[in-house]
């Protein structure tokens, strides 16, 4: 069956939230208001970071708040909302904006499910093998000890299958179970290939990414040129959850981002992008 592409979005206003998150001042703050884990919340310190940068202090209370109040099957018809458009200067410490969230999140999810099994639930994209090298060393530091295993896209790689790689001192919280029916919880690859992998197992019936609840765009307005565009939408399109929130990062505001911008959900935008890099 054939999805509905991007192109056709269905947009509808709707209110403004009555209760928008206060911005956080430190990330001490954070961690008291946000249920963050203690293991969570020691990585952030041994990673030297004690004040969150603007960025962060804008988008952080946004992600970490209780899901914004969709109206499934109303808003869009489809889950091709925007969760979140942050548009901020390189330099500026959007990993790590985006990284946090789904840290706690993941290991949110897994408590409530306490079954041994898991499956993916963050798909974070990036333009360049590099990228996609930095986001997930920097996402395993923040996730050293909690449990979230972080993945970078291989090529030849299953779905059903990224699991394997070995993680060090990964086991202190909440990992339990077979190693087999183990899955990856974030996922980290440039469009093209993880669009190819997910051709190929289409036909095997692809169920691997159903749990898949958080999809990252970082550097948007690149994965939505024309180079990366149909792969990246192709992919979002892929992904069937009702809950899913995506959310945009990018240095700059382009046009390719604004057309999706339009469906952001209660205009959650983090907007730095006259500020010069700190
Ligand atoms: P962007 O993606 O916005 O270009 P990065 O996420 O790559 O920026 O972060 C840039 C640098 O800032 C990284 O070296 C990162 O470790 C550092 N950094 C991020 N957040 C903080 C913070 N709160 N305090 C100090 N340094 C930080
Ligand atoms: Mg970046």
């Amino acid at each position: 069956e054939k999805r509905k592409g991007k192109e056709n979005i269905k947009v509808k206003k709707i209110e403004k939230p009555s209760v928008f998150p206060q911005p956080v001042q430190s990330f001490g703050e954070l961690r008291e208001r946000y249920n963050i884990s203690n293991r969570l919340a020691e990585n952030i310190h041994e990673q030297g970071y004690s004040v969150p940068t603007e960025v962060q202090l804008g988008s952080l209370p946004l992600l970490l708040q209780e899901p914004a109040k969709y109206l499934p099957g109303e808003l869009c018809g489809d889950s091709s909302h925007v969760d979140l458009l942050t548009v901020a200067p390189t330099g500026s410490g959007k990993t790590l904006a985006f990284m946090i969230p789904l840290v706690r999140n993941i290991q949110a999810i897994r408590r409530a499910k306490s079954t041994s099994t898991k499956s993916t639930s963050a798909i974070i994209l990036a333009p360049t093998k590099e990228l996609v090298g930095q986001i997930v060393n920097e996402g395993r530091k923040l996730a050293k000890g909690t449990g979230v295993q972080i993945t970078q896209v291989r090529k030849g790689m299953r779905l059903s299958e990224a699991d394997s790689e070995v993680q060090d001192s990964d086991v202190d919280e909440g990992t339990s179970g077979p190693v087999s029916t183990v899955k990856s919880d974030i996922l980290v690859s440039t469009p093209g290939l993880l669009q190819s992998i997910m051709e190929n197992e289409r036909a095997a019936e692809n169920e691997h990414l159903v749990d898949v609840k958080f999809l990252v765009l970082d550097e948007a307005d690149v994965l939505l040129d024309p180079l990366f565009r149909d792969q990246t939408l192709s992919i979002w399109n892929g992904l069937s959850n009702q809950e899913l929130r995506v959310s945009l990062w990018s240095a700059t505001m382009g046009s390719n981002i604004e057309e999706l911008a339009r469906s952001t959900i209660n205009d959650r935008r983090v907007n730095l992008e006259s500020k010069g890099s700190p």
